[in-house]
């Protein structure tokens, strides 16, 4: 922060904090960010982080970003599978589920993309298109952007 930066990217910042540190952390960033206007970038798996820290969210699959809304719209109304499936898998107090939510497959080798849709081989929603063309990202509405055939 010596530099004055306008941009700041936080990779990961509360990965293997525990609970009480990760909060102190959190409330750092925060504390940062009014002081000195700086735009924050956080790269993150934590959707606690995103939720408690983030205006906006750029849902990223195998290096693209699929999804892109307001964070109160990524969770009320999520529109790509792959954003839906992580919500779902997230752990929820409310709900007595037996099991947790997982993605079946695995993610692809950045090398060996498939055809397509990223998601493709994992998506319980893939359509012959979605094997053979990229989908093209789309506007929604509302500075919402989605990239999967089913949204159009
Ligand atoms: S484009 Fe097809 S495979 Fe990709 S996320 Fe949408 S429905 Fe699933």
């Amino acid at each position: 922060m010596s530099c004055q930066p306008r941009l700041l990217i936080a990779d990961e910042p509360t990965t293997a904090l525990d609970a009480t540190i990760q909060a102190q952390y959190l409330a750092l960033f925060k504390d940062i960010q009014k002081k000195t206007n700086v735009a924050i970038i956080f790269i993150t798996h934590d959707f606690g982080v995103v939720a408690n820290m983030c205006h906006r969210v750029g849902v990223m699959y195998a290096g693209k970003i699929v999804e892109s809304a307001s964070t109160r719209e990524i969770f009320k109304a999520p529109r790509h599978p792959y954003t839906s499936a992580l919500i779902n898998s997230v752990p929820r107090l409310d709900r007595k589920d037996e099991r947790l939510y997982s993605i079946e497959g695995q993610p692809p080798s950045l090398l060996n993309l498939p055809p397509g849709c990223r998601f493709a081989p994992r998506c319980p929603q893939a359509m012959d298109i979605c094997r053979r063309e990229e989908p093209p990202e789309v506007n929604i509405g509302n500075d919402h952007t989605v990239s999967c055939w089913k949204v159009r």
